[in-house]
């Protein structure tokens, strides 16, 4: 249980909302973090439930994280969230990690009970509830997934959790290859999902992948909007042969901005039905919520108000 729902950090929802000696904190914690809608999303929800916290953002590096996660430990945080770069290395400072956390070794929500800090990933839980919201379901069925990095893993181990038979990975053989072959071990080793790993520039094997495949999934970075990421430039595509789009392929994008990435829009053009990254930040958000406090984010007006306008 974390720290909100054990003390009575909650006020009435009518009353004008004034932050106190009482006002609990926690924030977004990553690089970099200012464009990120996570504030406005958990405040408008703390606000509309009563609850009496308030969410920030705080720019952190790498070499800064171990003594921001004491500091929040120690000021009694409720609780935070992690973004690119600092996933992964937040694993050392906490004291424990969910099972899916733990398979994807990589962490975007932490929770503060009592002092004891608890990773979670809810990511993958985003990703899996956004497609069910766009009227898909991929388990029982084939299933390829671009990339191999913190969404790519999180949205692999919760997919083989939720029941997709086979999961075709494709990375670039990078120096992070070995990452990904280690998260093929380990689905194979504690899923009933088949795992197998393509190099992203095989182009036949990957074509053989999407092939059999009922959803084609972009994790990596190719296509974010340029200045938003290290692989930015809404002219790339990871898919660049755009023969292998089908009519019954489902096409999806993790990225967000830009809503339509130049893979969907191609997607699109051949008939393919696709979704964004959107809501996937929606229900990540929603789930990491739901850890800290116990209740439900009112997410149909918390996506009317910051995510369909
Ligand atoms: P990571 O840095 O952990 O992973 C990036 C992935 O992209 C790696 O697989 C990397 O491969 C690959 N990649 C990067 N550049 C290239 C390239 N030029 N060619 C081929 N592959 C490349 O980042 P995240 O997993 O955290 O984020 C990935 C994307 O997901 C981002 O666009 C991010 O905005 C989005 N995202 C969306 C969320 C949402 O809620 N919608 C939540 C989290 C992330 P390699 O390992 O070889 O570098």
């Amino acid at each position: 249980m974390s720290d909100i729902q054990k003390s009575s950090a909650s006020v009435s929802a009518d009353q004008e909302y004034e932050i106190t000696g009482h006002t609990r904190f926690g924030g977004l914690l990553g690089s970099p973090v200012a464009h990120s809608i996570s504030p406005q999303m958990h405040n408008y929800s703390f606000r509309r439930l009563g609850i009496d916290c308030v969410y920030l953002c705080f720019e952190v590096q790498p070499d800064r994280l171990g003594e921001t996660v004491s500091t929040f430990r120690k000021l009694g945080a409720f609780g935070f969230n992690l973004t690119m770069p600092d996933k992964q290395y937040v694993l050392e400072y906490l004291d424990e990690l969910s099972p899916a956390a733990r398979m994807i070794g990589a962490v975007n929500t932490v929770v503060n009970d009592g002092g004891k800090l608890i990773g979670h990933n809810t990511d993958g839980y985003g990703y899996m509830e956004s497609m069910r919201q766009a009227g898909f379901d991929v388990s029982g069925k084939e299933m390829t997934l671009l990339g191999a990095g913190g969404a790519a893993s999180a949205i692999a181990v919760q997919a083989a959790l939720d029941g997709v038979t086979k999961l075709h990975i494709a990375n670039r053989k990078s120096r992070s290859f070995s990452h990904a072959e280690e998260l093929v071990r380990t689905i194979n080793e504690n899923t009933a999902c088949q795992a197998d790993l393509t190099d992203l520039a095989d182009l036949p094997a990957l074509r053989d992948k999407i092939d059999s495949s009922y959803l084609l999934t972009n994790a990596t970075s190719v296509g974010m909007k340029k200045g938003t990421g290290a692989a930015g430039g809404e002219d790339m595509t990871p898919v660049p042969d755009t023969s292998v789009f089908r009519p019954d392929l489902v096409v999806s994008d993790v990225i967000y901005n830009p809503r339509k990435t130049r893979l969907l829009r191609e997607a699109e053009e051949k008939g393919c039905r696709t979704f964004n990254g959107m809501y996937m930040l929606l229900y990540q958000g929603a789930e990491a919520f739901r850890l800290w406090t116990g209740k439900e984010m009112p997410v149909d007006e918390v996506r009317a108000r910051y995510f369909d306008r």
